[in-house]
């Protein structure tokens, strides 16, 4: 089930919610003002652009992050 993210139109108070695809556009109750006025938020999880089998947060190395050269943060 993926994770959304709300804004409360009311207090702006920003909350996740794990609910289905189908109920993303239903409004979810604020957690702190109990207001149902929120706007569902874009997935963070859409933003990036491909290549997610580099990207991977799990190749636990050293600790150099990804400035190992396989992922080309050099290259500018
Ligand atoms: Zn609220």
């Amino acid at each position: 089930m993926p994770l959304y993210e709300y804004r409360c139109n009311d207090c702006s108070a920003v909350f996740e919610l794990l609910r289905p695809m189908a109920d993303r556009e239903v409004a979810a109750v604020c957690p702190s003002c109990e207001s149902r006025a929120s706007m569902p938020l874009i997935s963070r999880v859409a933003v990036h652009a491909g290549s997610s089998s580099e990207a991977s947060p799990s190749t636990g190395g050293g600790g150099g992050g990804c400035c190992g050269g396989s992922c080309g943060c050099g290259a500018n």
